[in-house]
């Protein structure tokens, strides 16, 4: 793989390149962009271009040299917990399993990188996941560092959300944002990385993605979820009017979202519960997004997944499945917000089912 491969994101990919070649390239970028969206596996391409012993023409890596292989190594393959397994003096990956990415993870990497003179690679780089979550004095010594850079360490802070950052180490990085692909690139993607899937898996899991590879690839994962969710749909679908169904539904709901805290805790992996729920949600609103697509004759891939008759979608008109799609994307912030889980599915279905019953 190389940058080519990134999908979509043409203008990011040639300011990449551009940087490649540029002798007075930056030493310091934040990867922009949503979760699951491929800002890792975009630093990866990046960092291997820079170390290329054959690139091509346009600067791209070759992906077969020594270098290439070496970092795909390094960098690519973590354990479950997200941490590097193979690990290099050239190369850092800086995870953490805690809410928090102190001062003490950050110095440790990058006091060992910009000690030692590379050993195999021409360009030593570190990579900061999550930097979100870098605290003050973490982020005082990754700004330290910026102040003084090292022309041949190159550092990538993985970054979702931009207001996260200082802007004293903004302005001291150059930035290169990942934007959403087409649903059709991601399904072609999904196509070449997951060739033992069906064509409608395919078909299905780039959908699902809203052009988000992470999302399309772990669609096989999730697949159990849209039944969890057509089962909570069913509470507050048609003209069903059973006030008790609806919290039978809640409590599947919060049962199902400890089951991932649970999970959570024994992978030490931070943020599954939560997408959980964002998975539960966006299924949900798939579902009225289907709807809709009925409604206005179109016959949708993920219709037949939920076993709804078209019985059910008559009562719904176009202006209360816009206005059910909104309460539902409301509901997605609140997540983000960590709203408990009850207060905030007890809201969603009982606004969901005034909205169908008006
Ligand atoms: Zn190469």
């Amino acid at each position: 793989m190389s940058i080519k491969d990134i999908i979509g994101n043409a203008n990011s990919k040639k300011i990449m390149l551009s940087n490649v070649r540029d002798k007075k390239h930056g030493t310091a970028y934040i990867m922009l962009g949503e979760e699951t969206i491929g800002k890792n596996f975009a630093a990866r391409q990046f960092i291997k271009a820079f170390n290329c012993l054959n690139p091509a023409a346009d600067s791209d890596c070759c992906d077969v040299c020594v270098n290439c292989k070496l970092i795909d190594k390094t960098l690519g393959e973590l354990d479950e917990q997200g941490f590097q397994v193979n690990p290099h003096p050239d190369l850092c990956y800086v995870n953490t399993e805690k809410a928090q990415l102190t001062k003490e993870v950050v110095q440790e990497a990058i006091e060992n990188l910009n000690t030692y003179k590379a050993i195999q690679l021409r360009k030593k780089a570190v990579i900061i996941q999550d930097a979100d979550r870098m605290n003050e004095s973490a982020a005082n010594s990754i700004l330290k560092v910026l102040e003084e850079p090292h022309k041949d360490v190159i550092i990538i802070l993985i970054v979702n959300n931009i207001d996260s950052q200082m802007h004293t180490i903004v302005s001291r990085c150059r930035r290169i944002e990942l934007q959403r692909a087409s649903i059709a690139e991601i399904e072609k993607a999904t196509g070449r990385i997951k060739p033992l899937w069906t064509g409608l898996e395919v078909k299905e899991a780039a959908s699902f993605s809203d052009g988000k590879i992470g999302d399309s690839l772990r669609y096989i994962e999730v697949k159990q979820q849209f039944k969890d969710a057509a089962a909570i749909f069913s509470a507050v679908s048609g003209r069903k009017d059973n006030v008790e169904t609806i919290f039978d539904a809640i409590k599947r709901v919060e049962e199902l979202h400890r089951e991932e805290k649970e999970k959570e805790k024994k992978l030490k992996k931070k943020g599954i519960a939560r997408l959980f729920l964002l998975d539960i949600i966006k299924i949900l609103s798939y579902i009225y997004r289907d709807y809709m697509l009925e409604k206005l004759g179109v016959k949708s891939v993920l219709r037949s997944r939920y076993g709804i008759s078209s019985a059910d979608v008559r009562d719904y008109t176009p202006v209360k499945i816009s206005a059910i799609l909104k309460i539902i994307e409301r509901s997605c912030r609140d997540v983000e917000g960590n709203a408990n889980v009850s207060v905030l599915f007890t809201n969603l279905l009982f606004q969901i089912r005034k909205e169908g019953l008006s």
